[in-house]
């Protein structure tokens, strides 16, 4: 006979595959465990990234004599009732982490229900089992994991570097940490505390904690129920962007996951502020009842398999959507902290302190010139006229940009004062100053102008008297051709003209008013095309042709507005969805308050 049966051990290290990857996947299931033993304090412990030594102390219930001799048996589990994978309760079911564990690695667990005597240690060391022995040892469990896949050194290979593995572990616990705020945690890399986490009383204190205030502050709130489902959680303003989908945690029933199509939800939901390489930051918790999901499709339980995808891709989008609007026309803080600290160094070197380096010799060049300087700032400190005591400035630009006092409730982006480098528009707020960015904040404007357009009549069309005839490469001409249909409706109509390659534009969008550059507009029309390319949906291509048209039909930075303009800019704002970022997700304003203002200039 050829076939044979594989020896336990063996099979062991092929499981082990599967579910021990890497040190932090150790790390998750261990504390899985102790949370799972009702744990209200858990403490972790590794060095060299996990891959010589792993310690997991709980407070949890403990295990009796014959328990942990079966523990760390395949296939054994205290978690699974009536044997239904439907109905799993526990972060465990499969009774597989020990084995697994105890396979690849030199394990040794010591535990002590808390009525006991005393404890109970066994070892397994490459799959071979001691006997069980009494020790001495405090209530709970301590677990420890010494030469990761010494059994199987082919894995090690696989390891990455020490800091990318330690780095994997505080990811592994920070998110366990998220989903229990109840149980302390504290996690020890080579001898230095990385987390030490008191229970905290409410998940958006454990978010803060692990996210740091700023994220608190950057965050909306995102809460919705739809018969049992029900989503919590957090959600970052689009200006408190990332390079990377790393700072999304999703949890289900409790279940840190890393699932397509809850990152799908966060992408869909954030397309339209936000630019396609970028990635809003999320802390989300989906409830749902335990036989509306599969668990068991991944065996480090990664990813899930709703039994209706579409109900939970709904509620979610909807209830990100529904939060980013709430959040209106809301900038990040994060943003305004920012400026201000770029504000404070130049402050506290030009006035407090010698420059280190000498001044560029453009400024000061002789000693003439830096007595005129200092005669200039005499006269600045001379009062003027209209600063006398008592009497107010008048605001910088035309007296038309007196505007009503800002009221905070009606008008929170304030009055205009001046428009400064021809872009920049400074509004003067109940509680602050706001700068704008007019060409930004002019694009939003534009853009959700045309999705009302889009959504209740069409997109009005401005018919060109004589057509604009544009020669293209025939590979462009041919792909603008091909979206035709898709561009007529959004106001844009072009039709092949004379030999292949030029095309005829007969209408633009009326929005884009008189002074557009057809040219430039057909042209980043076909790169936006060929950059969606088929595969998105066509919501969300017509989405990002529309933002790249807005573009074209916003005053451009560099145009004077007058202080009615300006004020109308500021209303519209106030008045418009998403309003605090651009199209690309870069804030349009940035607020400063007088407090802050105040402080810079240590008046409090
Ligand atoms: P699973 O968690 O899927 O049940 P494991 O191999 O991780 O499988 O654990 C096997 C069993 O060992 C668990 O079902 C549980 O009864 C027991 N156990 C493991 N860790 C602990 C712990 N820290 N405290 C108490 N019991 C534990
Ligand atoms: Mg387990």
């Amino acid at each position: 006979m050829r076939i044979r049966y594989l020896p336990e051990t063996l099979i062991n290290q092929i499981a082990a595959g599967e579910v021990i990857e890497r040190p932090a996947a150790v790390v998750k299931e261990l504390t899985e465990n102790a949370i799972d033993a009702g744990a209200t304090q858990i403490d972790v412990q590794i060095r060299d990234g996990g891959k010589s030594f792993i310690q997991i102390r709980d407070n949890g219930l403990g295990m009796e004599r014959d328990d942990l001799a079966a523990a760390v048996d395949r296939h054994a589990t205290s978690k699974l009732h009536d044997d239904d994978l439907l109905h799993i309760e526990h972060l465990g079911f499969r009774g597989e982490a020990l084995a697994s564990i105890g396979a690849v690695a030199r394990l040794q667990i010591q535990s002590r229900p808390p009525d006991s005597e005393h404890g109970w240690e066994i070892t397994v060391e490459g799959g071979h089992k001691s006997a069980v022995k009494p020790c001495g040892c405090g209530n709970g469990t301590l677990i420890t994991v010494r030469d990761l896949f010494f059994a199987t050194p082919a894995r090690l290979k696989f390891m990455k570097t020490q800091r990318a593995e330690t780095m994997a572990v505080k990811d592994t616990v920070s998110r366990l940490a998220m989903a229990y705020p109840d149980i302390a945690f504290s996690l020890e890399q080579d001898g230095r505390t990385s987390l030490s986490l008191a229970p905290a009383g409410s998940s958006q204190d454990r978010l803060s904690d692990l996210l740091g205030r700023d994220f608190g502050d950057n965050a909306l709130p995102v809460e919705a129920v739809r018969d049992d489902m029900r989503l919590g959680g957090y959600a970052g303003l689009p200006t408190y962007h990332r390079g990377t989908s790393q700072h999304q945690y999703l949890f289900v029933n409790g279940r840190s996951v890393r699932d397509k199509l809850l990152y799908g939800c966060l992408r869909a939901a954030y397309a339209d502020v936000l630019a396609r390489d970028r990635h809003p930051v999320a802390a989300l918790f989906l409830d749902l009842p335990a036989a509306a999901v599969d668990m068991n499709v991944h065996p480090a339980k990664a990813e899930v398999r709703f039994k209706d995808p579409g109900e939970v891709r709904g509620l979610i989008i909807s209830a990100l959507k529904h939060a980013l609007h709430a959040g209106g026309f809301k900038s990040a803080p994060a943003v305004s902290m920012q400026a201000l600290s770029a504000i404070r160094p130049a402050n506290e070197q030009g006035l407090r302190q010698p420059l280190s380096a000498p001044p560029p010799a453009s400024y000061i060049q002789n000693d003439q010139v830096r007595a005129g300087l200092a005669e200039a700032a005499q006269n600045f400190y001379t009062p003027l006229g209209n600063l006398q005591p008592g009497a107010r400035a008048e605001p910088i630009t035309n007296p038309g940009a007196a505007a009503p006092a800002p009221d905070k409730e009606q008008h929170p982006l304030g009055a205009a004062r001046a428009q400064v480098h021809e872009n920049y528009i400074i509004a003067q707020t109940a509680e602050g100053l706001v700068i704008v960015d007019q060409h930004a904040a002019h694009e939003r404007l534009v853009y959700e102008r045309f999705k009302v357009q889009l959504a209740e009549r069409g997109i009005e069309k401005q018919g060109l008297l004589a057509p604009e005839i544009i020669e293209l490469s025939p590979e462009d001409a041919t792909l603008l051709l091909e979206h035709q249909s898709d561009l007529s409706r959004l106001g844009l109509e072009v039709e092949a003209f004379g030999e292949s390659g030029t095309i005829a534009v007969q209408s633009v969008p009326a929005i884009l008013g008189q002074r557009l550059d057809i040219k430039s507009l057909v042209i980043d029309m076909i790169d936006e095309i060929r950059g969606t390319g088929e595969s998105a949906a066509l919501d969300s291509r017509i989405n990002a042709l529309l933002s790249t048209m807005a573009c074209h039909g916003s005053v451009r930075s560099g145009r004077r507005l007058n202080a009615e303009e300006m004020n109308a800019l500021l209303r519209q704002m106030e008045a418009t969805p998403y309003s605090g970022q651009c199209n690309h997700g870069r804030p349009t304003y940035v607020e400063l308050s007088l407090r802050d203002i105040e402080k810079l200039f240590g008046r409090r």
